[in-house]
């Protein structure tokens, strides 16, 4: 055990000094045996212990009556799934206080079993609800991780940003379009075989996205690019680092392609490097891979992304106060990365460009002169990039504009915009080479229609 460890752990985090929750104070993640039985309920239950561990050292699992085995369309099918998350939680932090026991006087309750009274996390489908239950969503129990994933997230955000006396503001959202309210959209998300996606960076978001893929498909081809090791300040951010991971100094690539194969991926190609030195992104073959997630910030990453004539781009960044944006470069119909990150405007470019954005669409933003890092901006990014990673092969894709702009504090919203082409972009001299450079890939036929 070490204070420079957790004094580490908590660099990021600590510079918010909006934290209220007593750090001694219990959260008590409980359901019930029934709701634990569901392919979204175990989603909600797994996202929970995982983030929570990261949010605070301090998280009890109520047991329910019996062992329930991990859902077979899960990664980690037949564990004991509170095994398997007092292992994960367990896995983040030296010094914590992570248990399965019953509830105590005083526990801050994070309710998952959406027939419960009191307040209630619940999501199925693409919705999302948060309030005083029962939870007025039907439980149609869909093989759709993003609305259970969604209401979570949301509330970790409230119990991080409140005191613990009065944690939830009510909530209806859906991961669908990210709007407020429910959607009828039954429509699951799915990824069409051989799909080979490109992760550009396997930091915080570029984990979280892999680990929200993970909930719905392991069927991907991926190729891995990543030069950097997890270090300590990284683990919160991550639902895969671990204290481990930062002590070892395990490459990050390394870590997500260990994910991989406990999860059941095909063997990712890894690639300990960035991308302006990777002779394999220039020299691809034509038409592949089918779909790039752009979670690199490295200098200059969007600038070697464009000129090597990427086909689709999705990924979401995490701004500094609360924010996440989520963008989608469908390539020669839409602005590209570089209409966003122009060339030396790129300080820290995973950081900058939608404040000003924002606040001409009238979202009121905070003035914390701080890093992007909190451990629900990094997964809220993961989930949404998954979550459209979901949806591209769906009839009438895409479904919103290429800029879904969500707010966290004080309260959760979202803002649709369209990315500014700019004058003079690398992105709008070549385009010819551009559309036969990703000839041939799956989702090539976004960028023809009109
Ligand atoms: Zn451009």
């Amino acid at each position: 055990m070490s204070a420079s460890f957790e004094a580490k752990f908590e660099d990021r985090a600590s510079r918010y000094d909006t934290r209220k929750l007593d750090p001694k104070r219990r959260i008590n993640i409980c359901t019930s045996r029934v709701a634990l039985l569901t392919y979204p309920g175990q989603v909600q239950f797994l996202v929970a212990a995982n983030l929570l561990a990261r949010t605070h050292a301090n998280v009890n699992l109520q047991p329910v009556d019996g062992s329930v085995p991990i859902d077979p369309r899960l990664p980690f099918a037949g564990k004991d799934i509170f095994d398997h998350a007092l292992q994960d939680m367990r896995a983040v932090r030296e010094r914590h206080q992570f248990t399965s026991s019953g509830p105590q006087a005083g526990d801050l309750l994070f309710n998952v079993d959406p027939k419960s009274s009191g307040y209630v996390i619940h999501g199925d489908g693409w919705n999302s609800w948060i309030g005083l239950g029962p939870s007025p969503l039907r439980a149609e129990n869909e093989t759709n991780p993003f609305g259970p994933a969604l209401a979570v997230i949301l509330a970790v955000a409230q119990v991080y940003l409140g005191d613990g006396n009065q944690p939830y503001v009510p909530i209806e959202a859906n991961a669908f379009d990210w709007t407020l309210g429910f959607t009828s959209e039954k429509v699951l998300p799915t990824l069409p075989v051989g799909t080979k996606i490109w992760f550009n960076g396997l930091g915080s978001v570029g984990t979280a996205t892999l680990y929200f893929l993970s909930l719905f498909t392991r069927r991907a081809f991926t190729t891995l690019v990543d030069a950097d090791m997890v270090k300590v300040e990284n683990i919160s951010r991550s639902p895969l680092f671990t204290a481990q991971h930062a002590s070892a100094h395990t490459p990050k690539v390394d870590v997500a392609a260990q994910f991989m194969a406990d999860a059941g991926f095909p063997a990712p190609a890894v690639h300990k490097a960035m991308l302006d030195e990777l002779k394999e992104w220039m020299n691809r073959d034509t038409g592949t891979p089918d779909l790039v997630v752009s979670a690199a910030n490295e200098r200059n990453v969007q600038y070697w992304t464009e000129v090597g004539h990427p086909p689709l781009q999705i990924y979401a960044t995490t701004g500094k106060t609360f924010q996440v944006t989520l963008l989608r470069h469908i390539p020669v119909k839409e602005a590209c990365s570089l209409c966003l990150f122009p060339l030396g405007e790129q300080v820290n470019p995973q950081t900058c460009a939608m404040d000003e954005e924002a606040a001409s669409l009238g979202v009121v933003l905070g003035e914390e002169p701080v890093d992007p890092a909190l451990p629900f901006l990094s997964f809220l990014a993961g989930m949404m990039s998954a979550s459209e990673i979901g949806k591209v092969s769906l009839q009438g894709y895409p479904f919103t504009r290429n800029r879904v702009y969500v707010a966290l504090n004080p309260t959760f919203r979202c803002v649709h915009s369209n990315i500014r082409k700019l004058e003079d972009c690398l992105c709008q001299r070549d385009t010819n080479k551009h559309s036969l450079a990703i000839e041939g890939s799956k989702f090539a036929g976004l960028s023809w229609i009109y």
